[in-house]
Order: C-alpha cells, then sequence, then structure tokens
C-alpha cells in the first residue's frame, strides 16, 4: 500500500504548470504569475507630502515657539494632483495637501494642527501669513520618491498567487496587463444510479447528489475553471458519453467520484481502463483508501471515493495538489498547519487519519475536538469541524491533551 506522500508525489510527476497568457488587472486576482514583474516606475514616484499643512524651510522655523511663533509669507497653494510651479523661499511657505508634490525650495511641511491655520473646512482659501509653533526637522511629514521602491526593482516573483492587495500594487504600478499561467479547466462527474440532483424529489433508494457541489466549489476556490458533467448512471455508455464530453471542452482535468471501487456496478473504472489507462492504488489514509489516478483519452483523470467526506479529503490531499502545479504554483502546498492540543483521547486503525475537528483557542492554546461521527458518509462532522486532525500512519490511539498536526479547512 502506498503512503499518502508516495501517491502524491507520483501525481505530481504528471502535471507541468499550463502555459503563460496575459490577463487585464481585474481577472488576475487568484491566477499565479509566469514572470516576475519589476517596477516600471519609483514609488512614490515624487516627493510629496504626508499630511495636510504647510511645506516651508525647516532653517526658517528653527527658532519658533508657542510664545513666538514664526510667521511665513503663504506663496502656494498645492493640491494633491497639480504640480506645484513655484519655488519656496527664505520666509515663505505653501499650503499643501495630503499626496501633493513637495514644492521646489521645501524640505519639510508643518502639519496645519501646529500653525495658527485652523479652519479646516472643504474649500476654504489659503492664508496669506501663516505662524507655525514649533521647529519642523528636515525632512518632517515628507514622504521621498522612491521610499517605497525604486524603478527596476523586482516587486512580485514569478509562481506567486495574485491576492488583492498585490493587484493594487501592480496597479500603482502601470501593469495594465500581468502574464499568468492559463487557469486549469476541470470537468466534474458524479456517478451512481442512486444519485439525483439537487432539485428532484426524494425517491425511494435515492440520495441527492453532494459531490458535483463540494468538488467544483472546491476547485473553484483553487482558481480552476469548472465543466460541471452531471450524473452518470451506472452504464458504461453513459459514462463514457459524459467523460468524451470533457475531452471536447479540453478539460486538463477530470474529477469523478464514486464508482470506483470493487462494487458489481462499479463501471467508471472498466471505462477508463478501456479508454486510457488506470493506475488504481490502494492509499494509507482513512478515510478514502481507494484512490483512482489515470489518463481517459490522454486527460489526466481522478477517480476519488464516492462517500461525500472520503471525496473531499481526497481532492484536498491529491487533487488539490495537481491544481496547484497546473496553475503554476511550486512545490505541494501543505495547506494551514497548526500544533493543536486534543481535548479528548482517540482512536484510529493505523492509516494516516484524517478526522474532522473543531480547533478553538481555549486559555491561551489551540485545542481540537472531534465534531461527531466520524464515518465517511456523514458530511455534517465535516461542515461542523474547521480543521482535520492529522493522526500519522502507525498511531492507534493517542491520549488527550497529546498534540496533533491540524489541517485548517476554513
Ligand atoms: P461508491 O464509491 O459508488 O461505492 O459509493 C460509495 C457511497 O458514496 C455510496 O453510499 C454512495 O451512495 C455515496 N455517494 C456516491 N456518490 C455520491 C455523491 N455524489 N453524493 C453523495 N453521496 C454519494
Ligand atoms: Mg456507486
Amino acid at each position: 500500500m502506498l503512503s499518502v506522500r508516495e501517491a502524491q508525489e507520483r501525481i505530481l510527476t504528471r502535471f507541468q504548470p499550463l502555459e503563460a497568457q496575459t490577463v487585464p488587472l481585474v481577472q488576475a486576482v487568484g491566477r499565479v504569475l509566469a514572470r516576475a514583474v519589476r517596477a516600471a516606475i519609483d514609488l512614490p514616484p515624487f516627493d510629496n507630502s504626508s499630511v495636510d499643512g504647510f511645506a516651508l524651510r525647516s532653517d526658517d522655523v528653527r527658532h519658533s515657539s508657542q510664545a513666538q511663533p514664526v510667521s511665513l509669507r503663504v506663496v502656494d497653494d498645492i493640491a494633491a494632483g497639480s504640480a506645484p510651479t513655484i519655488a519656496v523661499g527664505s520666509g515663505e511657505a505653501a499650503r499643501i495637501m495630503t499626496g501633493a508634490p513637495l514644492p521646489r525650495g521645501a524640505d519639510a511641511v508643518v502639519m496645519v494642527e501646529d500653525t495658527d491655520f485652523d479652519d479646516r473646512h472643504a474649500g476654504t482659501p489659503a492664508p496669506e501669513i501663516v505662524q507655525v509653533y514649533h521647529p519642523v526637522p528636515v525632512g518632517a511629514y515628507v514622504r521621498p520618491r522612491a521610499e517605497d521602491l525604486r524603478e527596476g526593482d523586482q516587486v512580485l516573483p514569478a509562481a506567486r498567487r495574485l491576492r488583492p492587495q498585490d493587484l493594487g500594487l501592480l496597479a500603482m504600478l502601470g501593469a495594465a496587463w500581468v502574464e499568468v499561467h492559463r487557469q486549469p479547466r476541470v470537468a466534474i462527474l458524479s456517478s451512481g444510479d442512486e444519485l439525483i440532483p439537487v432539485e428532484a424529489a426524494m425517491a425511494p433508494g435515492k440520495v441527492r447528489d453532494a459531490n458535483s457541489y463540494t468538488l467544483a466549489m472546491l476547485a473553484e476556490e483553487a482558481g480552476a475553471e469548472v465543466l460541471p458533467l452531471g450524473i452518470a448512471p451506472d452504464e458504461p455508455g453513459a459514462i463514457q458519453a459524459l467523460l468524451d464530453q470533457a475531452v471536447d471542452a479540453q478539460a486538463d482535468l477530470i474529477v469523478s467520484s464514486a464508482g470506483v471501487s470493487v462494487g458489481a456496478l462499479d463501471y467508471v473504472r472498466q471505462v477508463i481502463e478501456t479508454h486510457g489507462s488506470l493506475d488504481f492504488w490502494r492509499v494509507n489514509m482513512r478515510p478514502g483508501r481507494p484512490l483512482a489516478f489515470g489518463e481517459f483519452r490522454g486527460r489526466p483523470f481522478f477517480g476519488l471515493p464516492g462517500n461525500p467526506v472520503s471525496a473531499f479529503i481526497g481532492f484536498e490531499v491529491f487533487v488539490r495538489p495537481a491544481l496547484a502545479h497546473l496553475s503554476g504554483l511550486p512545490g505541494k502546498d501543505p495547506g494551514r498547519r497548526l500544533r493543536v492540543r486534543l481535548g479528548e483521547s482517540l482512536e484510529s486503525d493505523g492509516r494516516e487519519s484524517y478526522l474532522r475537528a473543531v480547533v478553538r483557542m481555549e486559555e491561551g492554546e489551540f485545542v481540537a475536538h472531534l465534531t461527531g461521527h466520524q464515518g465517511s458518509g456523514n458530511l455534517l462532522s465535516l461542515v461542523l469541524a474547521n480543521a482535520l486532525l492529522i493522526v500519522p500512519s502507525g498511531v492507534k490511539s493517542l491520549p488527550a491533551s497529546a498534540e496533533v498536526d491540524a489541517w485548517l479547512i476554513d
């Protein structure tokens, strides 16, 4: 039997990052940079004021105080967005707004609060004279050009997933288009004669299809474009017809659930073997021991277990890293792991186990409590969980207050 790590490693050898494409910035969030981005300009692009106040020469107000303020002649009024042309000379100042360029001659800014000019209503004209109540060091309230970054600096490395704040910085740098890897297209199907779609009325022997929803949304969250194929009955021709749709739509990956174990009606396996190839692995994990991986007419194929919790965990452990690879992310994503303390004892069967739990802060440390029945068909305990506890292989029981790895799934 393969360990989880061995199975993950074998899978990852089959995936390469998808080709690069250029997309407008608004479409780039969640996408992975295909090449590093360098700054095309300095940021800030010019010396500017960080407050509303008066630009002046530090030397002029060296001896100012509340009792003996220094009076300066106001020679300009500089709004944000304007380009000042008047230089500030000795004994002079210019009213300046936050973000406005520092005028020539000035080397510091005094806050409006530290002057006699306290009329702060919008639209108030600048005074002719301003009194400054205390000394202002050179550079005060000035954000110098290139303080944040310099033209030519690398700002984002390749293989980086873009976040909203990354896009903000790219926008400031004028990067209207960015080069990212193409999103993986993932076809998703469920299989089983018992499955009915969510809209259908309940009928004897039927269950509603959970996996189509969970797997599609996991794939979307992981940055994929999803092709929902729906439900295939337990019949080879129908299964093949759906898989053909995935091929016609040029899916980069096909993910199916159920129909891959050893039941008499588990035809998914047979169809894949006829039109492609299948490695059927028993992975030393719980839940989700049977994992089918292979290709259907040249398209990589995952056959996850049918039980909804097993399908979820199979996706997280095997499909998500494959999607990360296709998307251009380096290595395998270890997920968000945390060492936690067990709030109760637990049993395992010696396989690497993923147990549903709630992790919360209790008296200054993270403590985990199981969320209920751990059967792989019991979706509620997964819904109540915010973490999967990973019990290593070979461990059959852990006492309360033992430490264990938790994989945060929220
Ligand atoms: P199988 O892998 O086909 O043997 O299915 C294992 C169990 O998972 C059975 O109880 C199925 O009814 C259930 N199952 C399979 N697919 C789904 C699905 N898409 N949604 C909910 N339950 C499912
Ligand atoms: Mg079935």
